[in-house]
């Protein structure tokens, strides 16, 4: 069993709306999701948690895609760049898009218990561009990372903590 994001969700529809956002945003904007590119995404759409590099060239590695490094980094360059994918700087990892096709900024929660990560779209962007605005700043990506712990670690600790 794995953790599929915080909430109980159909996973089988989020990984499926989730290709087939992407496929729809590259048939439009003229991009090559390649199967390799797909792949990439599709594995990381099946798991709710940041994924390194390393983790996902092992798996496409078994398949007998791609085994070289760099082809991984160019299809997460791709996916990142094109907002299929965001990249967890605390983490050094990668996690699937949870809002594809919306402009957004994305907030991720991490749990430091089982490094599950959940992504949540915040209107923090007004707060935030209204106070960058004052002291003549112009923000091009925010990206927010709240470390804590998701609803299953939280009650294990609970249940672990002395009465
Ligand atoms: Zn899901
Ligand atoms: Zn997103
Ligand atoms: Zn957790």
């Amino acid at each position: 069993m794995h953790t599929v994001g915080f909430d109980k969700h159909d996973h089988a529809a989020c990984v499926g709306g989730g290709l087939r956002a992407a496929e729809e945003t590259c048939a439009k904007q003229g991009l090559r999701l390649t199967k390799g590119r797909r792949r990439v995404l599709e594995i990381l759409l099946q798991e709710h948690r940041a994924m390194g590099a390393y983790d996902i060239l092992s798996i496409l590695a078994e398949e007998g895609y791609a085994s070289q490094p760099p082809v991984v980094y160019r299809a997460l360059d791709f996916l990142v760049g094109n907002g299929f994918v965001h990249k967890i700087q605390k983490l050094n990892a990668y996690v699937a898009c949870a809002h594809p096709g919306d402009s957004h900024t994305p907030v991720f929660l991490i749990c430091r218990g089982c490094e599950a990560v959940a992504e949540t779209a915040a209107t923090l962007k007004t707060t935030l561009g209204e106070a960058a605005k004052k002291v003549g700043f112009t923000i091009e990506t925010t990206i927010v990372e709240a470390e804590g712990l998701c609803p299953v670690c939280t009650q294990t600790n609970a249940a672990g903590a002395p009465a």
